[in-house]
């Protein structure tokens, strides 16, 4: 099984999909599934592409997700701390763990984004949630919702 990259981020027969299904709390995002499972690799591989000063939703899940950065720059919110992250860099995001990607700089953010393919629904911040996030000023600061 092969699948070819044809160039600038995308691959053959793979569809560019939308981000999810609807919704106005993410900006500027595309969805590729690379890879959808296998035999004892019950996984899949998506490529994520966020526009500049676009964003994917800010949310937290039981799954886990390992991610590896592709392409361009961006922020990434994980718990309570912002990290700047770039091409080859790999992020691990634990479970019941707040995060959120945004584009930064010129260039679209890319990023494979491994998960199980049994998993649970991300959950968005409550109000009381969002409160207490925002307590931290940089957070405040950073998060789009
Ligand atoms: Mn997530």
């Amino acid at each position: 099984m092969l699948t070819r990259h044809r160039g600038n981020f995308q691959w053959d027969d793979v569809a560019v999909l939308a981000y999810k299904e609807e919704g106005t709390h993410f900006k500027n995002i595309t969805r590729q599934v690379l890879f959808d499972g296998l035999a004892d690799v019950p996984c899949q591989l998506r490529y994520f592409e966020i526009e500049p000063a676009g964003y994917s939703t800010l949310e937290q899940h039981q799954h886990v997700h390992l991610v590896i950065i592709l392409r361009g720059q961006g922020d990434v919110l994980l718990g309570q701390h912002i990290h700047h992250v770039a091409q080859n860099d790999v992020i691990a995001i634990p479970p019941h763990t707040w995060h959120q990607f945004q584009a930064t700089g010129e260039d679209s953010l890319g990023f494979l984004c491994l998960v199980n393919q049994e998993r649970d629904k991300a959950l968005r911040p409550t109000e009381d949630e969002l409160h207490l996030l925002c307590e931290i000023p940089k957070i405040a600061a950073f998060i789009r919702s």
